[in-house]
């Protein structure tokens, strides 16, 4: 959790605008952030603005319905928040663990949504060890009410979601954890697109045991922080037979899962 003064909250926010704005992961007025201030207030960009050229006081505090609640001066005294302020109020009503949430319009990924090229596929093993799997969520109207009801039930499971013709949602304990995600989600995108162009076809997944042996890494790193990422990684079918056989056990198979470790450790050695 992010543990920063407002003022450096803002700072922080106005970096990760620019930086997503210099990879090109918005364009023109697109995209928005925000962040947890304390239990009832959040700190979102304004609509209307390039995330490239933000200003520390343009940011709006809102509580957690969306509305303002702490005064702006001057020259931006009518800004309103974020068109999309739903969508980040929905991460942090479904999730306590959400301290941030970024939305941008990468433009690999929202090419795989109008290719029909799935994210939610483990071939990639940073990805899988990082986010599980990669979801799209049904197209939704941009800034209407239909946003944050499909991603509702997606943001209890997963950190990046993939919004079809649209772009992502990622979240994190802190903004830069969510903005981390976005840059793992276009890279995710980018080398998909190409193995598909290279091959004319989609690309392999990886191998079932390279699977399980990344989904159970993943779950002990997780579960120390809380969360049962395994069975929350629902996409692909080894994983599903990985959580169905450690949910018929009752508990997680950890002697076997230290054997896992242990072999890649000797592995690593022997290399
Ligand atoms: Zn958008």
């Amino acid at each position: 959790m992010d543990t920063q003064t407002e003022t450096e909250l803002r700072q922080r926010i106005v970096e990760i605008g620019r930086l997503i704005h210099q990879k090109g992961m918005v364009a023109a007025g697109d995209g928005n952030l925000s962040v947890r201030l304390d239990r009832d207030r959040l700190l979102v960009t304004p609509t209307g603005f390039s995330k490239g050229f933000l200003e520390a006081d343009q940011l709006i505090v809102v509580d957690l319905n969306g509305e303002k609640v702490s005064p702006q001066f001057g020259k931006w005294r009518d800004l309103k928040p974020s068109s999309e302020i739903r969508i980040h109020l929905e991460c942090y009503r479904q999730r306590a663990n959400v301290h941030a949430v970024i939305h941008a319009h990468p433009p690999m990924t929202i090419a795989c949504t109008r290719a029909g090229v799935s994210l939610a596929k483990c071939t990639l093993p940073e990805v899988l060890y990082d986010l599980g799997t990669i979801p799209t969520a049904p197209y939704a109207t941009p800034a209407s009410p239909e946003g944050p009801l499909a991603v509702r039930e997606l943001v209890k499971k997963y950190d990046a979601i993939v919004l079809d013709r649209h772009g992502t949602v990622t979240v994190g304990a802190t903004l830069w954890e969510a903005y981390m995600r976005l840059e793992r989600v276009e890279h995710s995108a980018q080398v998909t697109l190409a193995a598909q162009q290279a091959l004319n076809g989609p690309p392999a997944l990886l191998p079932p045991e390279a699977i399980e042996k990344i989904a159970a890494m993943r779950q002990t790193v997780f579960a120390q922080m809380g969360r049962d990422v395994c069975a929350e990684c629902n996409a692909c079918p080894v994983s599903e037979r990985h959580v169905s056989r450690q949910r018929a056990s009752g508990t997680p198979d950890l002697s076997r899962l230290e054997a896992l470790i242990e072999a890649e450790v000797r592995r690593a050695i022997a290399n």
